[in-house]
């Protein structure tokens, strides 16, 4: 394991993770989190596992990070800025490589990026690191060439500071973080090879580096089985069509990201991980996991929980030990990265960093 590559990662050092990751076949977890009880889950989770792992704010949870009731009007981009920082400085001592990412960000959302863009640029002249590994842009409701024209152009800023961009073509079905995708037309959650070769051949001229969320049946959320038709020979048909048309030696030239990973059957991962899927997220299913840990601290332990005072030993018994926000946060944070731990097994990268 390269000293170099434990804490935040920059975009060069993430992409040659990735294209190791398409060499040895596995993908690495992309978790969203909000606070530092789910950050320190995930790194908990990783340095077990010997893992590199991907932490990601969406604008919700970035806002969630300085608080819901901070004044300040920009408090998403403040909020990014010290999730982040607090990353930089813990993630050495987790002694894991950690690719630091925002997670969707549509049209409406470019201030965001730009605000944590201009943060991006002040950090790295201070420290010639970037703040963010990777930045996501999602512009796959606009026009193919306007969603990839307007990546292009941030890309080419990103670039200057070691910075990454993943971009989206094809929608993402289901809801999360407020945008509501759930009604879409089903023509729409299946990303054409043209398309991916489009954007591949547009963002290579920048020079920079980028990744790819070809939507191929993914939704947001967890639904009953059934509701989701994952096709991930999407992918498979755009790596071939690009090296064929581009006449590239790599058989996977394509960084793919796999949104929606929640609630996904096993042999649809491991497919699509052989087709170059580098990164999954995951979101609701770690959600889940974290106030389930909460849901059974509180039913194992109901009479201790009704009042300071008085419990099934004693009338005068004090209860502070079960209501310490240490304690059933603890079981949140553990049941978080027990769902983390199985998708390093899933994701087929447990103990990586011994490889590298
Ligand atoms: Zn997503």
């Amino acid at each position: 394991m390269q000293k170099n590559l434990i804490g935040v990662l920059n975009s060069k050092q993430a992409k040659e993770l990735y294209s190791l990751a398409k060499k040895l076949n596995f993908a690495i977890p992309a978790v969203n989190v909000v606070n530092s009880e789910s950050i320190n889950a995930v790194l908990e989770s990783a340095s077990k596992a010997r893992s590199p792992v991907i932490l990601q704010f969406s604008h919700g949870g970035a806002k969630h990070f300085i608080g819901k009731g901070c004044p300040a009007i920009d408090s998403d981009v403040a909020g990014a800025v010290a999730g982040a920082k607090y990353i930089h400085n813990v993630a050495k001592y987790y002694q894991v490589p950690v690719v630091l990412h925002t997670d969707h960000a549509n049209k409406k959302l470019l201030p965001w990026i730009d605000g944590l863009l201009k943060e991006g640029e002040r950090y790295f002249k201070h420290t010639g690191k970037p703040l963010f590994t990777s930045h996501m842009l999602d512009l796959s409701v606009q026009p193919l060439e306007e969603n990839v024209a307007i990546c292009v152009d941030y890309l080419e800023r990103f670039k200057k500071i070691d910075l990454s961009i993943e971009i989206e073509l094809g929608i993402t079905g289901g809801e999360e973080d407020g945008v509501d995708n759930t009604h879409i037309d089903n023509s729409l959650l299946y990303t054409q090879p043209s398309d991916v070769q489009y954007a591949y051949e547009k963002l290579s001229q920048t020079d920079g580096n980028f990744t790819i969320a070809a939507s191929f049946g993914n939704v947001h959320g967890v639904y009953k089985p059934g509701n989701v038709k994952l096709t991930p020979k999407i992918l498979k048909n755009s790596q071939e069509f690009i090296k064929n048309n581009l006449k590239l030696e790599d058989d996977k030239p394509v960084d793919f990201v796999f949104h929606g990973g929640s609630g996904s059957e096993l042999e649809k991962i491991e497919e699509a991980i052989s087709y170059g899927v580098i990164k999954m997220n995951i979101d609701t299913d770690t959600q889940w996991a974290f106030w389930s840990g909460v849901k059974e601290f509180e039913k194992n332990n109901k009479e201790f929980l009704q009042s300071q005072i008085g419990n099934p030993l004693g009338e005068n018994k004090p209860n502070k030990a079960y209501y310490d926000p240490r304690v059933w946060l603890r079981d949140a944070q553990v049941s978080m990265a027990n769902r983390v731990t199985k998708a390093f097994k899933e994701l087929n990268c447990v103990g990586v960093l011994d490889k590298i």
